[in-house]
């Protein structure tokens, strides 16, 4: 299997970390054979997430950007792929669409062998490098923080109920990090004239819950934003520049406060 670089990095110069593991577009030929042609047009990537996000390497934040599609194997899943939720989702290599629908063409799937390969040389390296960013930020600071960003269709019905809050911060109920830091994030959306939520129906995803570990010092929060906040829903799920524009200033206060903040 052809894999080429499984994420992108960036390296900062703070004690912040992003980590964007769900706007890859690439797929191993292996998987791509067996999509339908609904699948192949990605609907459930995190769309221009690293666009949208563009302004924080001068911030002084790290970055670890996934390359490849959730299609190849999902990053924010844990390995052994216990499931996340008690309501519907999806899984460490996902067979459907969030919708339900299969990804694979009828009787396609993937064999154990391209299951193996995406988890070694995608999901490994990608986790290898979270944690050897985060130890390295710790060292240098004493703490580390993470902001795993996500975005997400307002509107899924198998996956929840109604209509999406624009910013759903998610701290695995309060587990993954300090207090203060869930309230400095939770601070800087407020008055911003977009409705947030901490800890609902997203409380984070396994990245968050695996690496927030607040009494080592590592701080992790997830932010899934709704996607009609940057960009159109539908295909081909265009990036609105007009609409990102509003709330790119409030994403930048976001990930100030993460910066500035202090255990
Ligand atoms: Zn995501």
């Amino acid at each position: 299997m052809r894999i080429e670089h499984p994420y992108e990095f960036v390296q900062g110069t703070t004690p912040l970390l992003i980590s964007m593991p769900h706007p890859g577009l690439l797929l191993p030929d292996e998987v791509a054979g067996l999509l339908t042609s609904e699948a192949r047009a990605l609907p459930d990537t995190d769309w221009h997430i690293p666009q949208l996000y563009g302004f924080t390497a001068k911030m002084g934040a790290s970055l670890v950007i996934a390359r490849y599609s959730r299609f190849a194997v999902d990053l924010n899943r844990p390995e052994d792929d216990t499931p996340l939720y008690q309501t519907a989702t999806t899984g460490l290599f996902p067979d459907i669409l969030f919708d339900g629908t299969s990804i694979f063409c009828s009787g396609a799937g993937r064999n154990d062998e391209i299951k193996r390969e995406c988890k070694e040389r995608i999901w490994r390296p990608y986790h290898g490098k979270l944690m050897a960013e985060l130890n390295r930020i710790k060292g240098e600071f004493g703490h580390a923080v993470l902001l795993d960003a996500h975005s997400i269709r307002g509107e899924i019905p198998r996956l929840f109920d109604g209509l999406l809050p624009d910013f759903n911060i998610g701290t695995n109920d309060g587990k993954s990090c300090a207090k203060s830091l869930s309230d400095a994030v939770v601070k800087a959306c407020d008055a911003s004239g977009y409705r947030h939520v901490l800890n609902g129906r997203f409380k984070g995803g396994h990245i968050t819950r695996h690496y927030g570990q607040p009494d080592r010092a590592f701080h992790a929060v997830q932010l899934e934003l709704a996607q009609r906040t940057y960009m159109n829903e539908q295909p081909p799920f265009d990036y609105r520049a007009d609409v990102a524009e509003k709330v790119q200033p409030i994403l930048q206060r976001l990930v100030q406060a993460m910066i500035d903040w202090r255990p």
